[in-house]
């Protein structure tokens, strides 16, 4: 359990909430245990309601890389805020935002902002199905891209946390048209390619996958995607919401070398406000409305707030920046798995760049398959443990784990310290 003041809020939140929660995955059902309700943040550590404080690794689930409360970002929203919150109007700030990640991005040449990941890939299916006259849609299980309908098909971390992948309340007819295939297996995506080739529009992929836990892209796996793409005239869709501006300034394309015809960017590129990114190559892009017969629109997209804490965190995110949070991510990675030995727990951590998980399970895990196969009894305690030792540590085995930049050397040895101490409990 949390603590006495979170739990009396979350007996006042359930009644009203349901789970008492905005976002299933806060509630903590995969490991038991109450939340802990979050009463402020600084830098690497959140603070319960009770005033106590934990070395967070949530990271609002991705945006907190430069660390909780950063001085520039708040003062850049402040003064934002000071102008006015909304105009439903073009801003300078929009334009600006825009520029800026189509340097980072060489592979958008032309984009949208929405005001989350949902509706970011939402509206890149509709461009892609629009572009190419086509219906099918091609994903990965375990993959999540957010919850709208289309997409909620073997869905990995929340969805997968609560045995339910595949949603109530989603008509049949909605997702006769996506196909899933298991992340890492080229050989099915080409002969899935075979099969159908002429009737999909588009293959959608996290290129790191991170929400059935961190599983990284084998070599070949995401050229693969590309080339039958091309090949088949699909469209490819690299969602990056999570990795986007994570694992490089450029997301996980500029990682691999690789140019996807669509990507959608969200959580990092908003520094904690509700803004996310669609975009890609501008013979696509170009028939979104009013441009061309695509419809998409929101009364908040490009806020000014939202995109003033973006532009501001995206300016601090220089090469030194992803150098230190590589270092800092590896430091855990290697003392998470000190941990393991010493303990002689079976489990294995899989990190890219400042983006981790440990699996509770005996060797690699390269797919949804294998995530699935570890021991979330084992995570549920491990989890439990942390908290306990003052670390807020993901509440799923299917989440992956971040690094900020506020993380220290001692945040990290004191969290591999706590490891040691949860794993042997
Ligand atoms: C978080 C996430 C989304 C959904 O973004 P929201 O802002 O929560 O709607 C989509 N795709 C990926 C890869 C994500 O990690």
């Amino acid at each position: 359990m949390s603590d006495q003041a979170s739990e009396d809020l979350m007996r006042r939140a359930e009644r009203l909430l349901p789970g008492g929660v905005n976002s299933p995955v806060r509630a903590f059902r995969a490991v038991g245990g109450g939340p802990v309700f979050v009463e402020r943040a600084l830098g690497s550590k959140i603070w319960g309601a009770d005033g106590r404080d934990y070395i967070d690794y949530v990271g609002s689930w991705g945006p907190a890389i430069l660390g909780h409360a950063h001085p520039k970002v708040v003062a850049s929203v402040q003064e934002a805020a000071a102008r006015g919150l909304s105009y439903g109007a073009p801003t300078a700030l929009e334009v600006r935002f825009a520029e800026r990640i189509c340097e980072l991005y060489p592979s958008i040449e032309m984009l949208r902002c929405v005001s989350s990941g949902t509706e970011a890939t939402m509206s890149a299916l509709r461009v892609a199905r629009g572009f190419t006259r086509r219906d099918v849609i091609v994903k990965f299980d375990g993959a999540y891209h957010g919850h709208s309908d289309a997409l909620l098909v073997k869905a990995g971390s929340g969805a997968a946390t609560f045995g339910n992948p595949d949603s109530a309340g989603v008509p049949a007819g909605v997702v006769e048209n996506t196909a899933t295939l298991a992340y890492n297996d080229v050989p099915a995506l080409e002969a899935l390619f075979r099969a159908r080739g002429k009737d999909i529009a588009c293959v959608i992929v996290e290129p790191v996958a991170g929400n059935m836990g961190c599983v990284p892209p084998e070599p070949g796996f995401l050229a693969a995607i590309l080339e039958q793409c091309r090949a088949h005239g699909a469209l490819s869709i690299f969602d990056e919401v999570m990795t986007g501006s994570r694992l490089a300034a450029g997301g996980a394309q500029a990682r691999y070398a690789l140019k996807p015809d669509l990507t959608c960017l969200g959580k990092v590129v908003g520094g904690g406000m509700p803004l996310a990114v669609y975009g890609g190559r501008r013979d696509v892009m170009s028939l979104i409305a009013p441009l061309g017969p695509v419809y998409q629109a929101g009364t908040l997209s490009g806020n000014p707030l939202a995109v003033s804490a973006g532009l501001t965190t995206l300016n601090e995110l220089d090469a030194a920046a992803y150098a230190r949070l590589e270092k800092v991510s590896q430091r855990l990675v290697d003392g998470l798995r000190a941990a393991l030995e010493k303990t002689q727990t079976r489990g294995v951590v899989q990190s890219v760049g400042a983006m981790l998980t440990l699996f509770f399970h005996d060797g690699p895990v390269k797919n949804w398959n294998d995530a699935k196969a570890s021991d979330t009894q084992k995570f549920a305690t491990f989890h439990r443990g942390l908290l306990a030792r003052g670390v807020y540590w993901p509440p799923s085995q299917f989440e992956a784990a971040f690094v900020s930049l506020a993380h220290t050397d001692a945040d990290v040895d004191r969290t591999v310290e706590a490891a040691e101490g949860a794993l042997r409990a």
